[in-house]
């Protein structure tokens, strides 16, 4: 960074805490925290974030790469201080609310709410660029929860749902400067330009998705950096702007969390020489006005899926379980099980928006041959009497997620759902010799592997 951006950088960080104690946390080793997905595994013995019940605390980065339950969704490595949406989303998803997730990947903040909403809630995970909502829909069918829609749209796409979303998470593009300590690229790329720049994109982002909000629904704003332009002052301008008002949430002192207000926009910030956890700014807008929501009734189907005769899915509906399921095929031809009760408004996304992925993997048909696909295994509705299970050890689990082919003398012939550690992993098919591995080509590990050296999961 240049000196004299330097000398602005630390001006504004002056103007919201004190900059040097800040600069050198920044220059402190990163933490590492990771979520535990509550439907996978239980809590562990680690260091517990202290304001989300799934978060805890590493002492040291592993080599996630390396662990199968890292591949299995069984936990997520999240940064702790995003967490802190456990707090806002919790008393109020009291009730099954409809979410809008805007900036979604890598699914941090998706994964998280999916893990806090009550069971009848809807989540639509989005993300602008493509290449990055094909990694929200690979972590997203991994954490495995069936409520799930991954969309990939610019923002002002999903003007045709106005008033859907109970709901609606702004994780905004930002300068960054939270991440300062966990990127060095971060800090070579900061100027105050860039900094107008983002706040101008933000307030925008606010305005294209504003009329999706329900009336009294909550928009929660974050951004991971420190600056006021691209917290208070957006949230402020926007607030002042529109029929909203800023809400404030109950904070425990030894969180140390720093509320601020400034033109009546309340944000609760995370600054590293205080809180454990990196740099982060959230806001929680509540909308007073708007429109409820109607969905339309729409004749046509979407042209990039088709919904299935309860005939056409009789082989293989038992695969699911714990929800009543629409199937529909996509573009590949890939069945899917999506919960009933939100065919209709799937159908609308799906006819407006470019559809990612909705719902649960279950199995692709080739001919008479019906083939689980590899996404079903790590659904928390796949029902396990589908297909014989097979228990394996940390090396082959790593094999299956390397997509080697696996020796499984023992099992049956035929499809087996493998598991490790009482987790599922995926599917094998065993034709005697051997066992062949489906695992898809993009998920697999691309590094060598040492095999007599593997590490021991942190939550094993
Ligand atoms: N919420 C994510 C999580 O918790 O894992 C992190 C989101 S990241 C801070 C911001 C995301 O916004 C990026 O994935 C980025 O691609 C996306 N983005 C960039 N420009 C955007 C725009 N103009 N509108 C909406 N999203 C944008």
């Amino acid at each position: 960074m240049e000196t004299s951006n330097w000398h602005i950088f630390k001006d504004s960080i002056a103007s919201v805490t004190e900059a040097d104690a800040l600069l050198a946390a920044l220059n402190t080793e990163k933490l590492t925290s990771i979520r535990i997905n509550p439907r996978k595994c239980s809590a562990t013995s680690l260091p517990r974030v202290s304001w989300c019940d799934t978060g805890f605390y590493l002492e040291q980065r592993p080599f996630f790469t390396l662990d199968p339950l890292f591949h299995a969704g069984a936990y997520y490595v999240q940064e702790a201080s995003s967490m802190f949406l456990e707090q806002i989303i919790k008393p109020f998803a009291t009730h099954p609310i409809r979410v809008l997730d805007l900036c979604a990947a890598p699914g941090g903040k998706t994964t998280l709410a999916l893990s806090l909403l009550p069971e009848g809630s809807l989540m639509v995970a989005n993300e602008v660029i493509k290449n990055r909502s094909q990694i929200l829909s690979e972590n997203l069918i991994k954490w495995g929860y069936s409520n799930c829609i991954v969309t990939n749209n610019d923002p002002k796409d999903f003007s045709f749902l106005k008033g859907a979303f109970d709901m609606i998470i702004v994780d905004a593009p930002c300068s960054g400067e939270g991440m300062f300590r966990k990127d060095s690229d971060a800090i070579s790329e900061w100027s105050p330009e860039n900094v107008d720049l983002c706040s101008k994109r933000q307030l925008r982002i606010l305005y294209d998705i504003w009329d999706c909000l329900a009336p009294e629904g909550l928009l929660i704003y974050s951004t991971c950096t420190f600056n006021e332009k691209e917290n208070e002052d957006v949230v402020a301008r926007f607030v002042s702007e529109n029929n909203a008002r800023c809400e404030r949430v109950p904070l425990q002192s030894e969180w140390n969390v720093t509320e601020r207000e400034k033109n009546g926009a309340f944000s609760y910030r995370f600054f590293p020489h205080k809180t454990k956890g990196e740099g982060f700014s959230v806001s929680v807008i509540r909308k007073n006005d708007g429109q409820e929501y109607v969905i339309p009734k729409r004749l046509q189907q979407a042209k990039s899926i088709s919904f299935l005769s309860e005939k056409n899915t009789a082989s293989f509906k038992n695969f699911v379980s714990g929800f009543e399921p629409i199937h529909f095929n996509d573009r590949k031809n890939l069945s899917w099980a999506f919960p009933l009760p939100y065919k209709d408004f799937l159908n609308e996304i799906a006819s407006h928006c470019n559809l990612v992925h909705a719902g649960v993997p279950v199995v692709e048909c080739i001919g008479n041959k019906i083939n689980p696909l590899a996404g079903l295994a790590f659904s928390t509705n796949y029902n396990k009497n589908t297909f014989p299970s097979v228990a394996v050890d940390l090396e082959q689990a790593v094999r299956y997620f390397k997509k080697e082919t696996l020796y499984l003398p023992d099992a049956e012939k035929g499809w087996n759902n493998i598991t490790f550690n009482n987790t599922s992993i995926g599917f094998v098919k065993n034709i005697g010799n051997r066992a062949n591995n489906p695992y898809p080509q993009e998920w697999a590990i691309k590094m060598n592997v040492d095999y007599a050296n593997l590490p021991k999961s942190v939550i094993a």
